[in-house]
């Protein structure tokens, strides 16, 4: 059988759907490729968030195409995911090499489509339409004795899409409108995870906090089809969202050690997820609240439905729930129309808010999204001089908030060797910071509490001599 590299850009969401695909097309009899120059299949999985992403995914493929026009012209090639989805049949016209364009909601369908080239019952093909159920479609994972080692950790795709249209954002229109898998199915995948030695899952989506509000064709909660409608009732009834109602049915798996979930809205934090840290001892006190900027009046343009004081609110009422509360965030610098006091603002929410890191972007306007066409673009060079001050102050605090765990006692799941020295281990710690020492290959997968030597660089160090198991 055909052997298949699947190169992935942009989020965990894509990580995600790439384990999936590779995953499918093993199970297909497919053997996955240590590195595109031998593979007969090299699949793309790209990211539209920003320009430079599209422009990398582009890059490569003219690369991959020329050596590949040169010595194997049999190989096939393929986009898929986001830039497949916003490009379509583009992509084939500018690359003609490029066999295969596969959209957000047909990542399902790549191994069929791969036999049907290989085969000659097709030529090349575009598919980026809509398809009903496809959120439920990304559920396989690579397992021990396929292809990678057994894991600690996995990411469970909870729902796809997105219904909040920030102006700023390409992802509505790269992954469609909001649909949420049932209660069940993402459970019995998470169950089956653990069965398999999975002791800390990650939930995924687009916009997490949304997770079941919007009606999808295959939605439902434990019995019952409910229309939004019948989910507003029920929310004002029990006081809980089908986002914290999922959380507490995961919490409940037998085995289970620890939840996260990513990307969630800090609108969509209602006083029941700030308890759910309180109430659900699997779920991690970790929240990654994607702020965007600190001024009330650029939150407006970007349509974030929020203000400063109301995170800063958000913020305080985690840190009650837990002081330790590992809080992590997303930054726009340069957005149409930010002025100087407007960049000060969110300098100042960053001191405020005192988050324990943050990804800090420079705005990349976005076709067809409402703000590539505002007034007011900002200068590159003022963009890269506001992108290294916010920079610097995200580093400074953070720092000194990793510092702080200097001398402590924290548990950690080790994950496996350190991706920087693989003679060490790497694990977190429930705040999701990262943390390095020295033990033996029979500690993966396990809870450990270490003592805090040293800080590196965002990475913590632990004294091996001090492990508590031994
Ligand atoms: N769910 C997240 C939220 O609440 O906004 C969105 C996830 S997005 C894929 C990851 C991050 O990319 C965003 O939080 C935002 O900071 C950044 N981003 C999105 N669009 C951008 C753009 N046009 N230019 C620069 N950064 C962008």
């Amino acid at each position: 059988m055909p052997s298949v590299y699947i190169k992935t850009y942009g989020c965990q969401m894509n990580e995600r759907d790439s384990e999936a695909v590779a995953a499918q097309l093993v199970a297909k009899g497919y053997t996955l490729a240590q590195s595109e120059h031998v593979a007969d299949v090299i699949l793309l999985n790209t990211c539209s968030v920003r320009d430079l992403a599209e422009q990398k995914a582009l890059n490569k493929m003219e690369n991959v195409a020329a050596e590949v026009r040169r010595s194997r012209p049999d190989v096939l090639l393929g986009f898929m995911g986001c830039m497949a989805q916003s490009r379509g049949h583009e992509l084939i016209d500018r690359l003609p090499d490029v066999d295969l364009v596969i959209g957000t909601q047909k990542f399902h369908r790549t191994a069929n489509y791969l036999d049907d080239i290989f085969a000659g019952r097709l030529g090349k093909v575009v598919d980026v339409e809509e398809e009903s159920g496809s959120e439920a479609a990304i559920r396989e994972h690579l397992f021990n004795g396929t292809s990678t080692p057994q894991s600690a950790t996995a990411f469970v795709s909870i729902m796809q899409g997105c219904n909040q249209y920030c102006t700023f954002c390409i992802v509505p229109y790269t992954r469609g409108a909001e649909r949420s898998r049932t209660i069940p199915d993402i459970v019995s995948e998470c169950r089956e995870l653990v069965g398999r030695g999975v002791k800390e899952i990650t939930l995924l989506g687009q916009i997490v906090t949304s997770y079941g509000k919007r009606r999808s064709s295959s939605f439902s909660l434990p019995g019952a089809t409910p229309s939004p409608d019948t989910l507003m009732r029920e929310l004002q009834q029990t006081g809980k969202s089908a986002f914290v109602k999922l959380l507490e049915a995961v919490n409940d798996i037998e085995g289970l050690e620890r939840i996260r979930f990513t990307s969630p809205h800090p609108k969509g934090y209602g006083d029941d997820l700030v308890e759910a840290y309180r109430r659900l001892p699997k779920l991690c006190e970790s929240a990654h609240l994607p702020v965007q900027s600190g001024s009330d009046r650029i939150l407006k343009r970007m349509h974030r439905g929020y203000t400063r004081e109301q995170f800063l609110a958000l913020v305080g009422k985690l840190r009650q729930v837990n002081p330790e509360m590992g809080i992590t965030t997303d930054i726009i610098v340069g957005f149409p129309g930010e002025t100087d006091a407007d960049f000060e603002e969110t300098l100042s929410l960053v001191s405020e808010a005192a988050f324990d890191n943050a990804f800090v972007f420079k705005y990349s306007p976005r076709k067809g999204t409402p703000a590539a066409t505002l007034p007011d673009p900002i200068r590159q060079d003022v963009i890269e001089e506001r992108h290294g001050r916010l920079l610097e102050r995200v580093n400074e605090i953070g720092r000194e908030k990793y510092r702080r765990e200097v001398g402590k006692r924290v548990q950690i799941l080790v994950e496996g060797p350190s991706r920087k020295n693989p003679a060490r281990l790497e694990g977190r710690t429930r705040t999701n910071k990262i943390v390095i020492f020295e033990g033996s290959d029979r500690q993966r997968g396990q809870l450990l509490d270490v003592n805090v030597t040293r800080l590196g660089w965002f990475t913590l160090y632990a004294d091996a001599a001090i492990l508590n198991d031994e």
